[in-house]
């Protein structure tokens, strides 16, 4: 195989695959961003450059919901691959899909769903004049603190000042155009009457697209995500993952609301049947989400099948209804932390492992923020010969350094060998706009040789040699 470097985690679906209900989600998330006033009487021209520090740090807020929207809002994932393609010049990608369609377990009502397209429409009306006023405000406060500043002060910072104006009012107006082309689309997209759970499968169609594209089939490997919760999962893996078929692996994120052991992936006593029986004996990659953030799902209560971790312990359970303390829309954070760590814990993909010794599993993000899951998925990997973890979504250059200081430094080759690149693009925009400065950080953290196991070596290995 070719010795591009691969980067194995990244997402390219557009908007026509983000479907209604998680474009409306997604939109109040971003209405609750709050932006922080500066009393510019009291502060005053004392504490100029402080101010500016902090108004330059709520134009950043705007900025990257400004960038990660104009992203999520291209009409193909060929668009937002070229996007990526930018900065990853040449790399190879494994674009992993994203079923969410599962993520809310009550099925609506025509009627209800129209009321909800309603509530979507008055949702982007919303966030556009919560921007509108804010970009307002703090381009006026920043004037009024500059008026305030060169009555006290000399005027050898003037420049620097109306440099910074000028970029704010340019992200205005990018941001104007923008969310005027989102309103416009938004009608287009309930007139057109788009379906409701549109997601899953336009995301596949998008793909195909992508995949049976000349130009791309050998540098792109798409995941398809799997839910054991859809119909004939395990019949659609079986037809379309594999070697020279549209998806190259398989993606898995039980934190919408499922187990690692769920019996369509995992099998049962009597039925071996199951979705990883068939990646391992294919030597088809899976790669799982593992960190307790990201997303999950809204429902309180569940149904599930396979082990769970609970009381720092794991549990079998069997159809079992499945209370969550704290709610998604309510708690925020706390609440997909709290399903993660229940459905997703790194010591519930050792019973992955314990029944499939030989899959190739990919523990995605190498536990996140989440030390003590990082080590876990070390000891994991030390067991298991084809467990890896990659290092995506980590777009704080202190966690990185942190990680290889503290972690990667320390590890033996082997598992050194098995740890990959990802970008968790587009995702990981909501956290760094600058796409450019998270490619950065890796190769300044990481040395040469360092950086090419990442994302040449080891990637290859997981993918491509069996
Ligand atoms: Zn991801």
């Amino acid at each position: 195989m070719s010795r591009n470097r691969i980067d194995i985690h990244c997402h390219l679906f557009s908007k026509h695959t983000l479907s209604r209900k998680i474009l409306s989600l997604l939109i109040k998330q971003l209405t609750q961003v709050s932006l922080r006033k500066i009393d510019i009487k009291k502060s005053g021209a004392k504490n100029f450059y402080q101010n500016i520090d902090v108004f330059e740090a709520e134009f950043d807020k705007i900025a990257k919901i400004n960038n990660f929207l104009k992203i999520a809002n291209s009409s193909n994932s060929e668009l937002i691959y070229k996007k990526l393609q930018k900065v990853e010049k040449n790399y190879i990608i494994a674009p992993l899909t994203l079923d969410l369609d599962f993520c809310f377990y009550k099925e609506l009502s025509s009627e209800q769903k129209k009321k909800n397209d309603e509530k979507l429409l008055t949702e982007f009306k919303s966030l556009k004049l919560t921007l509108d006023t804010n970009i307002k405000n703090v381009t006026l406060d920043l004037k009024k603190l500059f008026t305030l500043h060169i009555r006290h002060k000399n005027i050898s910072i003037e420049e620097n000042t109306t440099s910074k104006i000028k970029k704010f009012k340019t992200t205005k107006r990018e941001f104007d155009k923008l969310t005027d082309k989102l309103g416009e689309e938004k009608l287009s997209f309930i007139e057109n009457d788009y379906k409701y759970d549109a997601s899953f499968h336009s995301q596949i169609e998008q793909i195909k697209q992508l995949k049976q594209n000349d130009k791309y089939s050998d540098k792109v490997f798409p995941f398809l995500s799997v839910d054991p919760r859809r119909k004939n999962i395990l019949q659609f893996v079986k037809q379309n993952v594999g070697k020279n078929k549209i998806f190259y692996g398989v993606k898995i994120y039980t934190p919408t609301g499922y187990s690692p052991t769920d019996p369509v992936l995992f099998g049962t006593e009597n039925d071996n049947d199951c979705v990883y029986k068939f990646c391992e004996e294919n030597g088809i990659p899976i790669t799982a989400h593992c960190s307790d953030a990201g997303f999950a799902t809204f429902a309180n209560k569940l149904n599930i099948t396979g082990v769970i971790y609970r009381y720092k312990e794991i549990i079998r359970v069997d159809d079992f209804q499945l209370y969550f303390k704290y709610s998604v829309v309510k708690d925020g954070l706390k609440a997909v932390q709290e399903r993660g760590e229940i459905l997703n814990h790194p010591l519930l993909w050792e019973q992955v492992l314990q029944k499939f010794p030989n899959l190739y599993l990919n523990l995605a993000h190498f536990g996140g923020k989440n030390d003590e899951w990082r080590q876990h998925i070390i000891d994991l990997m030390s067991k298991y010969k084809n467990l890896y973890a990659d290092l995506s979504g980590l777009y704080s250059k202190d966690l990185l350094i942190k990680i290889r200081n503290n972690f990667y430094k320390k590890l033996p080759d082997n598992i050194k060998n098995k740890i990959m690149y990802g970008s968790d693009y587009y995702i990981v925009t909501i956290f760094e706009s600058d796409f450019e400065k998270y490619l950065n950080n890796f190769e300044k953290v990481f040395s040469n040789a360092d950086f090419d196991k990442l994302t040449i070596d080891n990637p290859s290995k997981f993918l491509f040699e069996r």
